[in-house]
């Protein structure tokens, strides 16, 4: 299927397909040998997946979609790769992505766009945007992406697909290339909410290469066909649902909201004051720490090389030809943002603000057990029509940016259609390592 369609999707940066059938070889005969002893079989095994291309995989190229690391051959496996790995999934390849993860819609990526399935004229979303469209083609039941700022559950809704990112410290980040360290989160994309979470409760877990991994059990999450959600709580709040927002869109939540209600859940109005915030104080953050992160790449270590006379010459010929505008302008932003005589004004006041962002959630979360909301203003857009206005491009971030701030786990899943026929998708927010209850609802509704 790979094949026949993807030069129209363009879903992966790298493709792995003798790796692949190597692995699934060994998978084939890991079950037959479990089945000789009568062992349970694992419940991954053989299990085809893509993975995004800022997640290191040993041995496989890793790009972030930027030219900066086009050649760049990782010697690690990020831990939830590995984690995977372990439970016997097989890899197909890495998948395409805004460079270094900054975007909504793959268009920054250094190689090309990835088309949306549903209308090939239109993006799929981003960053994980090739993640997405693979799942949402059929070309892979599951693929891993990233969460900074939407970037799992944005694609999710544009594709019509399901995904989760989970509570930050829940997966470990070892092994995904930083873009803003306290906000990065790796999930993953799929069809279904069942499906995404098997896959999460193997990702997850403490790991002692991340230190910001917490040491919480991670709970079996089970399943089962009951419909009926009376006792669960769920807020809607109303500063998510703004002006600009698609009519349709909007529509579509709120319908998906009463059909939660008809379920037997309680749905009550509640009120996160500080939303309006998360997409000025996401846009200092974030750029402030990819700036940091972004230091790395200086034609000395790794990544592209511009040989010069001096080396401070060549540290800045190297980055100049190796990031794409996007990114330099979110490093001159972070930088700016992080220089002495500027720190307090913006770094130091946005940390504060992000407390706020999170006690709205904490408050919250006293008298309703979720949050369901639209997940982005809009369906999936035509390519070119944010390219040329950067802050329009960071409006599509306004429903997302608040869980990541916040550090709380977001469930992403298809709830209707448009009147183009494009998904629209809804998001249910949990707090902090209640994803089961999350994947329970949304399983209920699917
Ligand atoms: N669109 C957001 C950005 O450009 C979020 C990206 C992400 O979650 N990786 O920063």
């Amino acid at each position: 299927r790979i094949d026949a369609l993807e030069p129209s999707v363009l879903a992966f940066l790298t493709r792995t397909p003798e790796l692949a059938l190597q692995q699934a070889q060994t998978a084939d005969e890991k079950r037959k040998e479990l089945k000789r002893n009568g062992s349970a079989i694992p419940r991954l095994l053989g299990l085809p997946i893509a993975v995004k291309d800022v997640l290191t995989v040993e041995g496989i190229r890793c790009t972030c979609g930027s030219k900066i690391l086009e050649n760049f051959v990782p010697v690690h496996t990020a831990t939830c790769v590995h984690k995977l790995q372990e439970a016997g999934v097989v890899i197909l390849g890495k998948t395409n992505t805004d460079e270094f993860a900054m975007g909504s819609s793959t268009e920054n990526s250094a190689y090309f766009t990835t088309r949306n399935p549903w209308d090939l004229e239109r993006v799929p979303g981003g960053s994980s945007g090739g993640s997405a469209a693979a799942v949402a083609a059929r070309f892979t039941p599951a693929a891993l992406g990233t969460d900074t700022g939407g970037s799992v559950r944005q694609p999710a809704s544009f594709c019509g697909v399901t995904g989760i990112k989970p509570t930050y410290g829940r997966v470990s980040r070892y092994g995904l290339i930083a873009y803003g360290s306290s906000l990065d989160s790796a999930g993953v994309l799929t069809r279904t909410v069942e499906d995404a979470a098997l896959i999460f409760e193997v990702m997850a877990g403490y790991d002692p290469r991340d230190a910001t991994t917490m040491d919480v059990p991670v709970p079996q999450i089970q399943l089962d066909s009951r419909t009926d959600l009376r006792g669960l709580r769920i807020g809607v709040p109303k500063e998510y649902f703004i002006k600009g927002i698609q009519p349709e869109v909007e529509q579509t939540v709120r319908a998906a909201i009463a059909r939660f209600a008809e379920m037997g859940a309680e749905i009550k109005e509640v009120c996160l004051p500080h939303t309006e915030y998360a997409l000025p104080v996401y846009y200092l953050i974030a750029p402030a720490e990819a700036s940091a992160n972004l230091a790395r790449y200086d034609g000395i270590r790794f990544g592209l090389r511009v040989p010069t006379e001096s080396n401070i010459e060549m540290f800045k010929k190297s980055r100049g030809a190796g990031f794409g505008s996007e990114v330099k302008r979110r490093i001159m932003l972070g930088t700016y943002a992080l220089s002495a005589g500027y720190y307090d004004a913006y770094y130091g006041q946005a940390q504060k603000v992000r407390t706020l962002i999170k006690q709205d959630f904490e408050k919250v979360f006293e008298s309703v057990d979720m949050i369901a909301a639209p997940i982005a203003p809009t369906t999936a857009f035509k390519r070119g029509v944010h390219t040329e206005d950067p802050l329009a491009m960071y409006l599509e971030d306004v429903f997302t940016l608040p869980a990541n701030l916040a550090g709380v786990p977001g469930l992403a899943f298809c709830c209707g259609f448009d009147s183009q026929n494009m998904p629209v998708g809804m998001q249910l927010m949990g707090p902090h390592f209640k994803e089961d209850a999350l994947f329970k609802a949304g399983h209920a509704y699917q």
